[in-house]
């Protein structure tokens, strides 16, 4: 049994003072989530504040991206044991956005989760289609190429402690959402992929995600689907009242 997990992305939003408000305002409407893990992925300057804000409760704290080298001259990066420092426990890697606008590759998404993992952060792995590769017809190949580069030389062991948020590209921020069917047959693809390359047992107990404008109004009926473990939310984690609703997705 795979245990749920929602993961926030703010992406590039909160102040520190925005930050510390917003976890206020969800504190105490997460406080009854059940079994489902809450993870809130915020801008590496919001991330020691928002450690701080959120004691007391369940919700865990995440980056948004991580460095694939340890140290050295590497401007403007951060390192992996960084984030360890002020409290990180998850990260985002290979988001469509840092692959569109900053020039990510499949490569760069191996060393940074092979980074994450040396330093014991958990890192949430993106992978997803374009519309364009959806239309062609090009969806599982894609898929398939994004998952043997992202985990090549990866152990059961490693791939075990990987999170994966199957995020089509055309559903983020677009309020377009794959339907329910798209996205499980999707991720059904990525588990059988992994089973291919791990083992069918291994491949059952990693959790993958699904991301792209889900909401209070959709996210029942995802997290209804055999083969989705969770979300990876946007727009509707930067809203106590959005973001408690998509956690409590069972109603
Ligand atoms: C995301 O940024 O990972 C995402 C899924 O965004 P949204 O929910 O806004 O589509």
């Amino acid at each position: 049994m795979r245990k749920p997990i929602i993961a926030g992305n703010w992406k590039m939003n909160n102040t520190q003072k925005e930050a510390v408000e917003l976890i206020t305002a969800l504190k105490p409407r997460l406080k009854d989530v059940g079994k489902t893990e809450v993870v809130v992925c915020v801008p590496y300057t919001c991330i020691e504040k928002v450690k701080k804000a959120v004691r007391g409760s369940k919700i865990k704290v995440g980056a948004e991206n991580v460095a694939w080298a340890d140290k050295g001259a590497f401007t403007g990066e951060i390192s992996a044991a960084m984030l360890k420092e002020v409290g990180a426990e998850y990260v985002i890697i290979g988001h469509s956005e840092r692959r569109q606008y900053f020039g990510e590759t499949d490569e760069s998404v191996n060393k940074r989760t092979v980074q994450a993992l040396k330093n014991d952060l958990k890192p949430i792995v993106c992978i997803g289609e374009t519309l364009d590769e959806r239309e062609e017809g090009k969806t599982n190949a894609v898929l398939k190429t994004q998952i043997e580069g992202a985990f090549a030389g990866f152990t059961q062991d490693d791939i075990k402690k990987v999170v994966i948020a199957y995020e089509p590209v055309w559903a983020i921020g677009t309020g377009k959402t794959a339907t329910s069917e798209q996205a499980n047959e999707s991720i059904k693809f990525i588990r059988k992929t992994l089973a291919k390359l791990f083992t069918r047992p291994v491949a059952n107990k990693v959790r993958i995600q699904y991301g792209g404008s889900m909401n209070a109004k959709n996210a029942h009926e995802l997290m209804s689907m055999s083969d989705i473990d969770g979300g990876l939310i946007g727009g509707a984690s930067l809203k106590a009242e959005d973001f408690e609703k998509v956690v409590k997705f069972n109603g």
